[in-house]
Order: C-alpha cells, then sequence, then structure tokens
C-alpha cells in the first residue's frame, strides 16, 4: 500500500497553499482535489479582494495560479475523492473513490464549506449573473444600486448590513415573523435606514434574462405577492462544513465545523490538522483560508519532525 508522509484533502485556497509551503519542506504532499476542483471560489467570478491582484482575477483563474504554483515545487496533486479516513491509529488508512488506500502519516484537512441554496431553479439559472451567496465577495459589483438578502440568521444580518453601506435600498426577506440572528445584529438591521426587513416573505421567482432585475417574494401568511426591483440577489441561509467524511472521529462543533485548538489547526487527533472554511464558520475568505492552509502546513511539519 502507498505511504506517504502528508495527504492533503480538498483543492480550494487552504489545500493549495498548505500544499506550496509542505512541498517546500519537502514533505511530498499528495493533494485530493475532490468533488469540485478549486473549491467555492470557481463558482465566483471576479476576485476583486484577494491581495497581489491589482486588477481582480476571475476565482477559476486564480485556483488555477494556486494549483501551478503547488505542483511547481512537486506537489503531487490527483484527481479523487477521499471516501473514508479512519484516524484510530497512525499511520492513518485513507480510501480513495471507494477503492484504493493509502497510508497517511498525517493529514490536512480542506474540504471547505458549501452555501446552501433555496433550490428555486431561477437561483442556478442567474447564479453569477446577479445571484450570489457572498455578500463581501460580490457586494462591489452592486454599488449604488438595489438588492435583496435572503435569511434570517447572523450571516443575512451581517451580509444585509455589509451590503446596505454600499447599495441605494436592501430588502432582507425573512421567512418566519422574527430573524434567528442574535439580538445585537438584529438591532444593527434595524437600525440601518436603507435596509427593510419584510418578516413571512419567501422568496417566488428570481426575474430577469440575463441577470437580475426583480425578486418575487410571497408572503406566506396572506398569500400576497410582492416584485421587488433588485439587480443582486444574495441568498444567505447558511454553509454545510464538509466534514460528514470525519464524523465520529474528530471534534465538531454543533454545525459540523471541525474545532481546533486556539491558534492553530491542530483537531484533536494528533497528526490531523484543519485549515480553511472547515473550521471557520467567521470569516470565510479565500484569504483567511489560506493563511491557516499555511499555518496547517507549518504544524504538520512540525508533528512530523517530532515523531
Ligand atoms: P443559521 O443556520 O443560523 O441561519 C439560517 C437562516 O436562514 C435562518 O434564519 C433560516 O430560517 C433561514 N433559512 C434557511 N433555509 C431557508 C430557506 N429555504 N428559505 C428562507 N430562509 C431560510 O445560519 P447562519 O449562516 O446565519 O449562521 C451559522 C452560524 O454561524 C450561527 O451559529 C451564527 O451565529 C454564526 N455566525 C456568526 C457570525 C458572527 O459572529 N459574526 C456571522 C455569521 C454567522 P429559520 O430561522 O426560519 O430556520
Amino acid at each position: 500500500m502507498e505511504k506517504i508522509k502528508l495527504l492533503i484533502i480538498g483543492s480550494g485556497p487552504a489545500g493549495y497553499t498548505a500544499a506550496i509551503y509542505a512541498a517546500r519542506a519537502d514533505l511530498s504532499p499528495v493533494l485530493y482535489q475532490g468533488l469540485q476542483p478549486g473549491g467555492q471560489l470557481t463558482t465566483t467570478t471576479d476576485v476583486d479582494n484577494y491581495p497581489g491582484y491589482p486588477n481582480g482575477v476571475d476565482g477559476t483563474k486564480m485556483m488555477e495560479d494556486f494549483k501551478a504554483q503547488a505542483e511547481r515545487f512537486d506537489t503531487d496533486v490527483r484527481w479523487g475523492m477521499v471516501t473514508k479516513v479512519d484516524f484510530s491509529s497512525r499511520p492513518f488508512k485513507v480510501e480513495i473513490d471507494s477503492n484504493d488506500h493509502i497510508l497517511a502519516e498525517s493529514v490536512i484537512i480542506s474540504t471547505g464549506a458549501t452555501a446552501k441554496w433555496l433550490g428555486i431553479p431561477d437561483e442556478e439559472r442567474l447564479n453569477g449573473y446577479g445571484v450570489s451567496a457572498c455578500a463581501v465577495c460580490d457586494g462591489f459589483f452592486y454599488k449604488g444600486m438595489d438588492v435583496v438578502v435572503v435569511g434570517g440568521g447572523d450571516t443575512a444580518a451581517e451580509e444585509a448590513t455589509y451590503l446596505a453601506k454600499l447599495c441605494t435600498n436592501v430588502t432582507l426577506l425573512v421567512r418566519k415573523d422574527h430573524m434567528r440572528a442574535s439580538k445585537a445584529m438584529q438591532k444593527r438591521v434595524f437600525n440601518t435606514k436603507n435596509l427593510k426587513v419584510l418578516f413571512n416573505h419567501e422568496t417566488k421567482s428570481i426575474n430577469g434574462e440575463k441577470g437580475v432585475e426583480s425578486v418575487t417574494a410571497i408572503n406566506n401568511l396572506t398569500s400576497q405577492e410582492v416584485t421587488i426591483p433588485a439587480k443582486g440577489f444574495f441568498v444567505a441561509i447558511g454553509h454545510k462544513p464538509n466534514t460528514d467524511l470525519f464524523r465520529n472521529q474528530l471534534d465538531m462543533d454543533e454545525n459540523g465545523y471541525i474545532i481546533v485548538k486556539v491558534g492553530s489547526t491542530k483537531t484533536n487527533i494528533d497528526g490531523v490538522f484543519a485549515s480553511g472554511d472547515v473550521a471557520d464558520h467567521v470569516y470565510r475568505q479565500a484569504v483567511t483560508s489560506a493563511g491557516t492552509g499555511c499555518m496547517a502546513a507549518l504544524d504538520a511539519e512540525r508533528f512530523l519532525a517530532d515523531q
């Protein structure tokens, strides 16, 4: 069975940054790309907030650059999915694509998180053309325009108030008669003048041919419909960390995010590290993911040196 020093699971900014650092430290990392090579950034268009790209960069192109840089230092980047892990003893036994197995002395988990979507057809049709799941990434494009945000938790409150600073009018659609967001966040929402909350409203359709033009919402108590002119539609109903594979083996919080020791990327299992969105529900940015990817590689290097 193949035996390696370091396995990296996931190919977003965290995974590739971990690979760059680990490869340069002679750990000969093997990186499995997973179902969505390049991760969440490949679903966005322009990335304007990643330092080093003064003119912005297409999300997919940026991830190709990350990959090329990792491969330049001989990271073994492979197609394929990790389908099972056994962290009960070292080296860790890992199953690939349900048939192959490898043994890894250490593992960096960078499997990311997936934005939850409403599941209505317009959302997919206009994704990247006005429909987004990240206000910090895409809000800038809607400067001076009207937008709609859907969701009632902290993410929705944060995204709506963030957008209110850029946009002319923000409408927040909350499906219940109250928000789930913390009281402090709700206060911010209600104190923002150009932000209007429509309680008991659900999205019926996102309208427009080539881009979003308006959003039709329905009052779930009265069945009355309202069409709100908007150029952007932001879905902020939560994220799901991609951690099903590690359930019952790693400590996780109630939402399934991997818990790491403060100030490090160490999980509860020695030799297993977590970086990027899989362990971060707060910042969730490419640059913060890359930062923790770097930390994970340094943590893994120190761990392996101590063995
Ligand atoms: P949450 O799960 O807390 O909230 C999701 C919201 O989306 C809920 O209001 C839910 O409604 C609504 N929703 C879910 N599905 C639909 C749907 N199909 N249609 C309409 N609305 C829907 O997710 P968040 O991402 O907001 O937060 C996740 C965690 O991260 C929380 O613990 C939060 O506190 C934390 N967080 C902290 C931040 C901070 O500290 N700065 C910032 C962001 C998040 P309903 O209430 O009806 O179920």
